[in-house]
């Protein structure tokens, strides 16, 4: 079995040689060919240099350098796109989680397509980091139906193909199990360690969270509707169009039967606004369909997942 374990750096320029020792130590102990994709994520100190000087001494380490900041998802993305593997490992560059801990992710990956790792024992700032990350994976757990106790966890790996054929953005490599169950992948977690950032700055701070929330709503749309776009836009709709239709009726009953002036009355204002903003919500559900359509059919794209075929021939 071949692993590729991707790794992104941003400005890790302290960090890097450690990481190489650390990783190259646990992996060469392993009964595996691997490889190491270190994705300079545009970093504008050492790190570049650093790391083709790691290269030049190791066929095994392969250097994806970005022209730009791109972001951690961005990095990931591209280390999957060029990995050989059959397992990808992925973690962080800052030596935050143990590279001794692959092994038991590869354990696991044998009865699982995607395995988690879970940072029990969290060495990061309470206020700003554990307490955030607590709410918001009890929250992603929630909404997408993926219980996992540590979204955010870098250290996770994945059997390829099913990295092969995501598309990620934003903050959204954090939720590829949430994603990957939609495939019907099996997902599994384990403990990892996790220590302290001993150097170099962490690269984000609290307003991740709030990034981290946005994606989780793009997510939940695209895996509950995105097939189906006016059978969430829809509902809303008729029922704010038909409550303003009622309310308007009873105005307009009140006026001509019961004689009294209804230009005046803030329930008149509430119907107007409850049947447009029905039909608006009706017309976005309708657009949406319309590019649903264009999606799936302009790209040949199927909206189902095949496991296997028997007794089909596959063109
Ligand atoms: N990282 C990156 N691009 C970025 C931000 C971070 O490649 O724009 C890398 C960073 O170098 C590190 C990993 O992502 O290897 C995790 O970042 P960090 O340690 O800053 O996050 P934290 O552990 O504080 O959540
Ligand atoms: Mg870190």
């Amino acid at each position: 079995m071949m692993i590729s374990v991707v790794v992104p750096l941003y400005n890790e320029e302290e960090n890097i040689d450690d990481l190489y020792a650390r990783l190259t130590a646990s992996l060469s102990a392993l009964p595996h060919d691997y490889e190491l994709i270190l994705v300079d994520d545009g970093s504008i100190d050492a790190t570049p240099a650093l790391l083709e000087k790691v290269r030049l001494t190791d066929p095994r380490v392969k250097v994806i350098n970005f022209r730009r900041n791109f972001g951690q998802t961005a990095a990931f993305a591209a280390g999957f796109d060029h990995a050989v593997g059959e397992v990808i490992i992925t973690m962080d560059g800052d030596l935050q989680n143990d590279p001794d801990d692959i092994p038991k992710l590869l354990e696991m990956i044998r009865d699982n397509d995607i395995v988690s790792g879970w940072r029990k024992q969290r060495k990061d700032p309470f206020i700003s980091r554990k307490l955030p990350s607590k709410i918001a994976n009890w929250i992603i757990s929630r909404v997408t139906g993926v219980p996992l106790h540590d979204y955010g966890c870098s250290l996770k790996a994945y059997r390829k193909n099913v990295v092969k054929n995501l598309r990620l953005y934003g903050e959204m490599h954090r939720f590829i199990p949430a994603v990957a169950k939609w495939y019907g992948v099996r997902v599994a977690e384990v403990e990892t360690r996790h220590y302290p950032r001993l150097k170099g700055v962490s690269k984000y701070g609290i307003s991740r969270t709030i990034r981290v929330i946005l994606d989780l709503i793009t997510v939940k749309f695209l895996l509950s509707f995105s097939t189906k776009p006016l059978q969430f836009f829809g509902p809303v709709g008729l029922l704010s169009s038909l409550s303003g239709f009622f309310i308007s009726l009873y105005l307009t009953a009140d006026k001509i039967i019961g004689g009294r002036d209804i230009g005046g009355r803030p329930l008149l204002l509430l119907g107007v606004l409850l049947i447009i903003v029905g039909v608006q919500f009706i017309g976005m559900g309708l657009l949406g369909e319309m590019m649903v359509r264009v999606y799936h059919e302009s790209q040949n794209k199927p909206i189902y997942v095949i496991r296997r075929l028997n007794g089909i021939e596959a063109e």
